[in-house]
């Protein structure tokens, strides 16, 4: 690990002055960036620890929640409002990581977490586009089981490896950002980057740019909500596949879904076509298949992760099964 300096921030001008310096980075839990500058393959050289700044969760105008960048992992998947209203939020948080790790990390760095491609922490001599512009990319015809379905491109198939994030996508999360500039608000869908051209970047934030909080709107349906996450290991283990997803069933119709799948691509991948699929009509086991076999037409596999196609579709009809039995 190279030498750096550790700065507090006391508020958030003062991180973000220190933020946009060239070769800054924000310091959440640091259970992810800490790893990476171990490995070198960060090498920042100063930390801004952001974790005296934006902590609790208020409830907005609207109904809805407002959760800074700052609060940890645990107390937001353990906040009353979000289990009683957004139950697949706190399954997400839950299913990720170990108790101690959960307890470190903040909501801001869960956000910014980089993929877990094994390539890309490589740096004794694998080739990766997203560590180093134009290098080329191992995985592609490497060993990538874990790798994306969806999305991907000639130069980068990694996956995103949060699971708070695929459950934000489905609740139609909105990311509060503070720049220099000023402040903006980014949809969640839109935060994230696929690969494109350019995977050295993972999302659409400017250099320098904070995440303040993340802002959750009312809505109803998600009460009915929930994650299923599958895994090579019951725990300690990022998603093969994941799914988070909502479901309001009103006389055996299905009045509104969301769905947003994990593990399959650049991104949380927010199931559009399946949702479309759905809204409307039936909420029978047939109408599920249908919608997931909609979302995955597109699906391309790799030498290694093939299996994750059936699996995408199979893990989707379950948890759209359980949730219309929870409405019944
Ligand atoms: C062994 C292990 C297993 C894990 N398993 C899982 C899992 O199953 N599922 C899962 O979802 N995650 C898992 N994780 C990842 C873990 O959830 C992330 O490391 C964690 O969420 C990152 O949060 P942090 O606050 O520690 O971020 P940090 O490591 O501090 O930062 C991560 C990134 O975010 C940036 N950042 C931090 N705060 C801000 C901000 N406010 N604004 C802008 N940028 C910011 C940092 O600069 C850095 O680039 C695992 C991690 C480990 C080590
Ligand atoms: S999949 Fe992406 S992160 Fe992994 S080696 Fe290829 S370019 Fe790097």
């Amino acid at each position: 690990m190279k030498p750096f300096i550790y700065a507090r921030a006391g508020d958030t001008g003062e991180a973000l002055s220190l933020g946009e310096m060239r070769g800054s980075a924000y310091l959440g839990g640091g259970t992810n960036l800490v790893d990476l500058m171990r490995e070198t393959v960060a090498q920042h050289t100063t930390l801004v620890d952001v974790t005296g700044l934006s902590a609790t969760i208020e409830e907005i105008a609207d109904g809805g929640l407002l959760i800074g960048s700052a609060v940890r992992n645990t107390a937001l998947a353990e906040h009353r409002l979000v289990r009683r209203r957004y139950p697949v939020l706190a399954r997400a948080i839950l299913a990720g990581a170990s108790a101690q790790i959960r307890n470190m990390a903040t909501v801001g760095g869960n956000l910014l977490q980089r993929t877990r491609c094994t390539y890309f922490y490589d740096t004794d001599g694998s080739s990766c586009n997203k560590r180093l512009t134009g290098s080329g990319c191992d995985a592609i015809e490497g060993f990538n089981r874990g790798h994306a379905i969806l999305g991907a491109s000639q130069t980068c198939v990694a996956t995103h490896p949060s699971d708070m994030c695929v459950a934000l996508a489905a609740l139609d999360a909105i990311v509060h950002v503070q720049g220099s500039s000023g402040t903006r608000t980014v949809p969640f869908v839109d935060l994230h980057r696929l690969p494109g051209d350019h995977p050295e970047f993972d999302t659409v934030l400017e250099t320098g740019e904070l995440v303040t909080a993340i802002e959750l709107p009312p809505l109803p349906l998600a009460e009915n909500s929930t994650y299923r996450k599958v895994r090579d290991r019951a725990s300690y283990a990022f998603a093969l596949i994941s799914v988070a997803a909502a479901l309001e069933v009103d006389g055996g119709l299905i009045k509104d879904v969301r769905i947003a799948l994990g593990g399959v691509a650049h991104k949380p991948w927010r199931a559009m076509k399946a949702e479309a699929v759905l809204r409307g009509g039936p909420a029978t086991e047939q109408a599920f298949l249908d919608a997931a076999t909609a979302e995955l037409a597109d699906a391309v596999p790799l030498r290694n992760n093939g299996f994750k196609i059936e699996l995408a579709k199979r893990t989707l009809v379950a948890v759209l099964g359980d949730l219309s039995k929870a409405e019944a």
